[in-house]
């Protein structure tokens, strides 16, 4: 049962955090609201629990409590998610970046030394997350960033202002806004969770298209690999993230379009989480008959 609505604004830290645990949200959660509205550490505020609140800062952090205790996630009560050590804005038109996420970045950079002024592609890139990170580590390369959502992209465009990252962003699906132009490397985060999936009811609040594609959610995978080919150069990876029972797929699918080094890289929980290919020369099995 949920306590009802205080009648006074909690006056301090202590007084925020017993109305957090009253309201049923996690006290980590609390701290890191009051954390990032006070600009402090989490750490300052177990010494700090009698830091007085003012009046309009309290009422803000007891609606941002309530829309916690209703369970929108912490990173769009915050508006904020660290990714790659980015401080990106997020909002409800933009998929959360996750950690594992940081696993595709990773093998990118791999595959980019520094310095080269590499054509790298990032397809429905949402808040901007993998094209920032690597605009961020890798200065010089050209970064084209697609998303088919306008709002996505006002978010990304923001992102990327905000930071002083050079990415140009276009609007459309996978690859239709790219036609003519051929990158060294393409990454992409598509939806790939199965259309009625039970994991899904964990994540109303975020964008629908985002996370699934289809009846196995391979739809948006198999659409990019199907494109690939026309917009990698000789030589040029693909690099996709996808669900953790989905590796074989991706690569047998990679595999039928004539990408050769196929290969399948872990999250941090073990499980598979991207695979990769190689645009290789030669007939493709996909266009023999
Ligand atoms: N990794 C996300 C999840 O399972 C899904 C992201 C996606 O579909 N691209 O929560």
């Amino acid at each position: 049962m949920q306590a009802p609505p205080p009648t006074t604004l909690p006056a301090d830290v202590r007084g925020l955090l017993q109305a957090a645990r009253d309201l049923g949200v996690d006290r980590l959660d609390a701290q890191w609201l009051l954390s990032h509205h006070l600009g402090r550490p989490r750490t300052w505020l177990l010494a700090h629990d009698d830091h007085p609140l003012p009046e309009a800062l309290s009422r803000r952090l007891m609606a941002d409590l309530s829309h916690r205790a209703q369970g929108l996630p912490l990173a769009y009560v915050l508006g904020e998610q660290a990714f790659c050590g980015l401080a990106l804005k997020v909002g409800p038109d933009v998929l959360i970046p996750r950690p594992e996420t940081e696993v595709l970045v990773d093998w990118a950079l791999d595959l980019l030394p520094a310095g080269l002024p590499r054509q790298v592609a990032d397809l429905g890139t949402g808040s901007g997350a993998i094209a920032l990170a690597l605009a961020a580590r890798r200065p010089g390369l050209r970064l084209t960033a697609t998303d088919a959502s306008a709002a996505a992209l006002t978010l990304a465009r923001a992102n990327a202002a905000r930071l002083e990252l050079d990415v140009s962003f276009l609007l459309g699906h996978w690859w239709q806004p790219l036609a003519g132009q051929r990158f060294d490397l393409v990454v992409s985060n598509p939806p790939y969770i199965a259309e009625g999936d039970a994991h899904l009811a964990a994540l109303g609040h975020e964008p629908q298209a985002a996370l699934t594609s289809g009846p196995d959610g391979l739809d948006a995978l198999r659409e990019i690999i199907a494109g690939a080919r026309a917009h990698l150069a000789p030589g040029g990876w693909l690099l996709l993230e996808h669900g953790h029972d989905q590796g074989s797929a991706v690569r047998q699918a990679l595999a039928d379009h004539g990408f050769g080094r196929c290969e399948t890289r872990l999250d941090l929980a073990g499980l598979d989480r991207c695979t990769g290919g190689q645009r290789c020369e030669g007939p493709t099995r996909a266009n023999t008959p």
